[in-house]
């Protein structure tokens, strides 16, 4: 009998899409551990090391993610790209589940996806590869100069792709104008706020 794929997962749980283009869709999320990105921002710290976090088999993942009730599960992290996530997007769509992952684009991307969002960040640069899977580019602007920074990355995906700045949490009181304004001069681009923390759910 063959070994069962496992993936050490940080946490899961049932909430609201907060972010971006699925914006209030109920969803499953699945917090992989494991992130060599290391962004001095991060809000999950305590998922950057994969040994914290207990494996669990993709059969009990879809069997969770089954049991609550969601039809979209988000997979993210950490950075959920470190694994292969091929045996885990096979069984969730077997089941009939909706896929999303959230990644920054440094590993290279594996599994079948209903919907990626490339997030990507400066401390660990996009891979060329991952650019042309995007179905939504989300910037966390935390500086000024990420408002550029995230135009480069906009050269670099589909033209379908669609364009999010979101405010770094912690700046959002500066940075919330200052994207308010840079995008209303550039067509294309929207503001994505982290609602699910402004109604306060996980
Ligand atoms: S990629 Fe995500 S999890 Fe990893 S350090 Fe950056 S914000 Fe944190």
């Amino acid at each position: 009998m063959s070994t069962p794929t496992t993936y050490p997962v940080m946490e899961s749980f049932a909430t609201v899409q907060g972010e971006g283009a699925h914006t209030g869709t109920p969803s499953w999320f699945i917090r992989l551990g494991g992130c060599d990105v290391g962004c001095v921002w991060c809000d999950v710290k305590e998922s950057w090391d994969p040994n914290a976090h207990p494996r669990q088999t993709v059969e009990d993942m879809v069997a969770d993610a089954l049991d609550s009730g969601r039809h979209v599960v988000v997979v993210t992290g950490g950075e959920p790209a470190m694994y292969d996530l091929s045996p885990l997007t096979a069984a969730l769509k077997a089941a009939g589940l909706r896929t999303h992952i959230e990644t920054s684009g440094a590993h290279p991307l594996t599994g079948d996806w209903d919907w990626v969002t490339l997030s990507p960040k400066k401390f660990k640069a996009c891979l060329p590869e991952v650019y042309p899977l995007a179905h939504e580019l989300k910037v966390v602007v935390f500086h000024r100069s990420d408002l550029e920074w995230a135009a480069g990355h906009a050269e670099h995906v589909a033209a379908e792709c669609e364009r999010f700045l979101q405010p770094e949490w912690d700046k959002r009181e500066e940075n919330t104008p200052l994207i308010l304004g840079w995008i209303g001069q550039r067509p294309g681009w929207r503001i994505s706020l982290q609602t699910h923390k402004y109604i306060g759910i996980p």
